[in-house]
């Protein structure tokens, strides 16, 4: 497995609409090379998420994975999941605050407003349909990745460009007070 580069925020690629796959060239031995890479490289960089554009490859492809991570600890766990050509459906007008970083935007957190329920369709990395719900916290993350398949990232969402702050400033100013929300999230929706 390979640590792949990740592209950083002006890259074209990040703005692309990435392309569905089929099942034939899901299935071929590069594209599962691939998805073990973009796992590899997800785990390396410690991220919570990375779809595939991220690492200069526009397909529809992304893994999300939370486990103990010391850069989101404060976050619900989500086994690995490998979702192919996503479809996302709000399930409530409601949203949540979310407060996001990106492994494609250094050193950068902002405040987006994401739905606390979406419907989750995907086929996962062996072309075998996937449809599920996901609430609370996780369904951030979710939302999170499954924009950058469609060329945008957390930037354009940030409703009040005043809550961009650093990582050291998150943490001085910003974290206990969003911790709070994700902890009343957590125990409202338990994810
Ligand atoms: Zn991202």
């Amino acid at each position: 497995m390979n640590v792949l580069p990740i592209a950083q925020i002006g890259e074209p690629v990040l703005r692309e609409r990435a392309r569905e796959i089929d099942r034939d060239e899901l299935a071929t031995p590069e594209t599962q090379r691939f998805i073990d890479d973009l796992v590899a490289t997800m785990r390396h960089a410690r991220g919570a998420g990375l779809a595939a554009p991220q690492v200069f490859r526009p397909i529809r492809v992304q893994a999300i994975e939370v486990g103990d991570n010391p850069r989101y600890p404060y976050k619900p766990k989500i086994p690995l999941t490998i979702l192919v050509n996503p479809t996302l459906t709000p399930l409530t007008d409601e949203r949540f605050e979310n407060y996001e970083g990106c492994l494609s935007v250094p050193n950068l957190r902002g405040v987006v407003p994401r739905y606390v329920g979406v419907r989750v369709q995907a086929w996962d990395r062996h072309g075998a349909p996937l449809d599920f719900e996901v609430w609370g916290l996780s369904a951030g993350t979710y939302q999170h990745e499954t924009d950058h398949l469609d060329g945008k990232l957390f930037v354009d969402r940030v409703s009040d460009p005043r809550t961009l702050c650093t990582w050291e400033a998150f943490e001085k100013h910003y974290r206990d007070a969003f911790v709070a929300r994700v902890e009343a999230l957590v125990a409202r929706f338990g994810a």
